[in-house]
């Protein structure tokens, strides 16, 4: 399992900003700037070349959430 199932599955604390049913939004651990968010997507990927166009569409909204954040 990878390092963000894993922070999805709660196997590893995160400090998670946002998730709805698809993504999962969380502070990077090692954060090169005062405030630097990733953004992941629920379904393992071994890259975002690989996440599907559906899931790809939710995200600019779901983002959009976390700016709101
Ligand atoms: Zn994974």
């Amino acid at each position: 399992m990878c390092i963000f199932c894993k922070i999805i599955d709660r196997e590893i604390p995160s400090n998670i900003v946002l998730e709805n049913e698809n993504f999962l939004a969380f502070h990077d651990i090692n954060p090169k700037a005062p405030v630097h968010i990733l953004v992941i997507p629920k379904v393992h990927v071994e890259s975002f070349h690989e996440v599907s166009a559906e899931i790809m569409s939710g995200i600019t909204p779901f983002m959009q959430e976390v700016a709101k954040e």
